[in-house]
């Protein structure tokens, strides 16, 4: 199997929820939806407090090229719309008050035959359902959907590899809905007359792959590609590495490359929203991680606190070290049980050890580790190092901004310096210049 550069292998503990079959779970009473779920501009609301809204109405419109729309998991009102806490700072957010009833907009789940749409038909639709990648980005579906040139388009990667720790929502979707997610390849694929589609699986599945192939053993236009188990495998670069033999840097879209990346859970979205009337108001969560009392895979509605599904779904021990949002490598670390699952949140993770606290930072022992695990062939020991003295001049030359911030330099320091954390600094200090200068020509 084709493999790239660098990367780590990890202890994965997916075995603690891989097996748990998704379960179905109500809104509570109060739903909370970020106006920025998303990369670009944030949305508007179109609705004002006090308002009845029903499920699956739009309640909030993107506003920019980049952006995407927000649309009610459920009936109710809008009982603010106001500041609230989210996993990163602050934000607004749409508050709605559920009202039980689940009434829904005329036409809520009707099938579609999607061969009967047109392409501009079937954005149109995928915009108005506000999709977006929902493997962690954010970055709006539809967009993706629109390259300069869609004849040049090759393939339609379906990333399957869901190479981080613990999380197991795509691997439950390959193995109980495999017909939406194959669904929504062949609606992305009447978009590109001339691609071909491609579901890319890290070997650490080998009955999603099996059942894959079965399906697609008809299919002259799909594959299955199986990708060696190695971590960062799902990220957008190396999949298109291994995937479609095409390498890509900071500049350059994967359509630049002649293809299309998008995770398992957007293209169920994708065909929930074409083939089924039905926009983006729920998704699945993995619960899982040492201390979680009863991991699993939940379908939960977008907009519904932790703390709310932490309540159906059983908590986790007091001797909880680290509660995360995402998986262990990307993830974001958070104390407020108020925070909402938003359209990117694939899982919680409630650890039992926290390496971090646990190992004091110690003097680099120049032991090339990191530069051998670092899939952008970097050298993050002096970059994070010219990012910690804010030298971003030098860090930009030695090509900073490449870094795909996958955390594998952090996880083998033996010196535990936080290595990624001063990557992320130095990248978002570039970019910030970049765009001061841009404004000022
Ligand atoms: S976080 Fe950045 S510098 Fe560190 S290994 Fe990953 S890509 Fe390389
Ligand atoms: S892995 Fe840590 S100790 Fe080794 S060279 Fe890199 S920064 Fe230094």
């Amino acid at each position: 199997m084709r493999s790239f550069r660098g990367g780590i292998h990890l202890y994965e503990g997916k075995q603690l929820a891989a097996d748990a079959p998704i379960v179905k779970v109500a809104a509570g009473r109060e739903l909370i939806l970020p106006l920025s779920q998303h990369i670009g501009a944030p949305a508007s609301p179109c609705v004002a407090v006090g308002d009845r809204v029903l499920r699956g109405q739009l309640i909030a419109e993107p506003t920019a090229f980049v952006s995407a729309g927000i649309c009610s998991p459920v009936s109710g009102t809008v009982k603010a719309i106001e500041v609230r806490p989210l996993l990163r700072g602050k934000g607004m957010v749409i508050v709605l008050e559920n009202d039980g009833q689940n009434e829904s907009v005329e036409g809520f789940g009707q099938p579609r035959d999607y061969t009967s749409l047109s392409a501009e038909e079937i954005r149109s639709l995928v915009s108005a359902a506000g999709i977006v990648g929902m493997g962690g980005a954010g970055f709006p579906t539809a967009v993706k959907m629109a390259p300069k040139n869609a004849d040049a388009i090759r393939k339609v990667i379906i990333n399957a590899a869901e190479c981080e720790p613990y999380l197991t929502c795509d691997y439950r979707l390959l193995m109980e809905r495999p017909e939406k997610v194959l669904g929504g390849l062949k609606v992305m694929l009447r978009l590109f007359p001339n691609a071909e589609g491609v579901l890319a699986v890290e070997d650490n599945k080998p009955q999603a792959i099996r059942l894959l192939k079965e399906l697609v053993a008809d299919e002259p236009k799909l594959s299955v590609k199986t990708l060696k188990t190695k971590y960062p495998q799902g990220g957008e670069r190396l999949i298109l590495h291994v995937a479609a033999n095409v390498d890509i840097d900071s500049t350059r879209l994967p359509a630049d490359a002649g293809c299309v990346v998008q995770n398992v859970s957007t293209a169920v979205a994708v065909y929930d929203a074409v083939c089924a009337s039905t926009p983006l108001i729920s998704r699945i969560v993995t619960l899982s991680g040492e201390a979680m009392t009863k991991p699993g895979n939940f379908e939960v509605p977008i907009g519904m606190p932790f703390a709310d599904l932490l309540e159906v779904e059983g908590g986790f021990d007091l001797e909880v070290a680290k509660l995360i949002a995402g998986g262990p490598m990307t993830g974001t670390s958070f104390t407020d049980w108020q925070i909402p699952i938003t359209k990117t949140t694939g899982g919680f993770l409630a650890l039992s050890y926290d390496d971090v606290s646990e190992n004091p930072t110690t003097a680099c022992i120049r032991c090339g580790r990191c530069v051998s695990a670092c899939p952008s062939g970097l050298v993050p020991q002096t970059l994070a190092t010219l990012a910690a003295r804010g030298e971003f001049d030098k860090f930009e030359q030695l090509y900073g901004v490449e870094c795909v911030e996958c955390g594998c330099c952090s996880y083998v320091c033996p010196a535990y310096r936080p290595l990624t954390q001063n990557m992320k600094l130095g990248k978002y200090n570039v970019i910030q210049n970049r765009r001061a200068n841009a404004a000022k020509k």
